[in-house]
């Protein structure tokens, strides 16, 4: 029987991801959580798979393929990727992020100057498929995050690459941080002298040249900003994330909470002491909140209601019962079991079943499927069922399927 309401715990990636399908699908949400997620710590990138001990993973979809069956996915990976990918990308362009689902993954530059693979990104940030012909890596005086002589070393290549550092603001103060930065972009008089000093620094520039800056650009009015810029400038804008915080992923959370409050989405504030039989939660100051089934999206070490010690236990997150023991070579994806037994509903979240999005770069992609899976196991089919998000259609994604072995055009970085 279909609920009428479901509980999320968390408001991570993976538990406002659970909202979205179930609010898409007009069930009553309620959405449980203690703190923010790690939204405002990341630049709101979604990983797919990034690395495979070590080596750069070409094409996801494929390695995914060939390894899904180690994991939580699969032998339906593909199929069952490009449906969420398609849900994905639709609830990117019902917050105004309207950026394709990539065929394989392209490539980024740290604040470090190194490469790295990324999979889908914001509009507002930098991913690549290519060298571009030319580069201005645009630093801010002041601003320790971001050296554009140390992000110049990652376009190394045929392309010419110049560095150019903008002046202090008025003002400016040493205790301006990366949000203090967003704030004062996102006023007129911000906006002003960012779009005056850049046109005085870069001058006319090579043709096709690309502007990268540091991830400062607003928090509310970054469309504004980047389309402003981009037409004054004739070239186009891109941010490279820095160093948590991370005013990407706060941009994001900020817009998909907006928007999941609007869709009726009931956000709740308090921890979570127990799970109650009759549906819902009980909040450690003894207030009952929710209705229904009830999907943990906890986050912590292993995720999604489970907690893992280093020693190998594993607790539940929320009543702190002892699920379980790993033992020395244990296949990890027996943790992801214990997580089956916390309730009606289904677990979501990070690092499930031998994914470690620190070393694989998975973590988006992990938080998206789990969060299906657990909406799937309150409303069996939802997620195939589902036709839009929101005011946005869900098309379907057309990936062109490759060769089992092409991730391994990889390159050691
Ligand atoms: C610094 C950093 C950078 C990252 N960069 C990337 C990246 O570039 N790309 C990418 O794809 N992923 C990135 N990630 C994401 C990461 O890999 C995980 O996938 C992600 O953080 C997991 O999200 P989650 O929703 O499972 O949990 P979290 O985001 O940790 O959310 C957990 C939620 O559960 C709530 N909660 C927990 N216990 C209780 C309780 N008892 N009662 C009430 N509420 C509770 C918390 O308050 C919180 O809201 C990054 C993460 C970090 C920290």
């Amino acid at each position: 029987m279909t609920p009428g309401a479901v509980t999320v715990v968390g408001r991570g990636p993976a538990g406002l991801f659970a909202a979205t399908l179930l609010a898409a699908a007009g069930l009553s949400v309620h959405v449980v959580s203690s703190s923010s997620g790690t939204l405002p710590l990341w630049s709101g990138r979604f990983n797919f798979r990034d690395w495979d001990q070590g080596m750069v993973v070409d094409n996801p979809w494929d390695w995914w393929m060939e390894h899904g069956e180690q994991h939580f996915v699969g032998g339906t990976a593909r199929a069952r990727w490009r449906r969420l990918w398609s849900i994905w990308r639709a609830v990117g362009q019902q917050l105004g992020m309207d950026s394709a689902i990539p065929e394989r993954n392209r490539w980024t530059v740290t604040p470090l100057g190194r490469r790295r693979p990324v999979f889908w990104t914001p509009p507002w940030e930098l991913a690549l498929d290519r060298a571009p012909v030319a580069v201005a890596v645009v630093g801010l005086e002041g601003l320790l995050d971001f050296e554009p002589e140390l992000v110049a070393d990652g376009f190394q290549g045929p392309g010419a690459v110049r560095t150019l550092r903008l002046p202090w603001p008025p003002d400016w103060h040493r205790g301006w941080n990366t949000v203090r930065w967003g704030a004062f972009l996102d006023t007129g008089s911000g906006a002003d002298w960012l779009e005056q000093q850049l046109v005085r620094a870069l001058g006319r520039g090579p043709a096709g040249e690309l502007v990268v800056l540091p991830q400062v650009l607003g928090l509310s009015r970054t469309d504004v900003l980047h389309q402003r810029l981009e037409r004054r400038l004739d070239r186009l804008v891109r941010e490279v994330g820095l160093a948590p915080p991370g005013l990407g992923g706060m941009r994001l959370e900020a817009r998909w909470t907006a928007w999941l409050l609007s869709s009726g989405v009931q956000m709740h504030h308090g921890r979570v002491r127990a799970i109650r039989d009759a549906g819902g939660i009980t909040l450690t100051d003894g207030r009952p909140v929710g209705e229904g089934p009830v999907i943990l999206a906890t986050g912590g070490i292993l995720g999604g209601g489970v907690c893992l010690s280093a020693d190998g236990t594993g607790v539940d997150a929320i009543h702190r019962r002892l699920l379980g023991q790993l033992a020395e070579g244990d296949d990890p994806a027996r943790a992801l079991q214990w997580g089956l037994v916390l309730g009606d509903g289904g677990v979501a979240g990070r690092q499930t079943a031998g994914c470690d999005p620190d070393v694989h770069g998975d973590g988006g992609a992990v938080c998206l499927w789990t969060a299906a899976e657990a909406v799937d196991r309150v409303v069996p089919g939802l997620v195939d069922r589902l036709s839009r998000i929101g005011t946005v259609e869900v098309a379907v994604l057309d990936v062109s399927v490759r060769g089992p072995q092409t991730h391994k055009e990889a390159q050691r970085v």
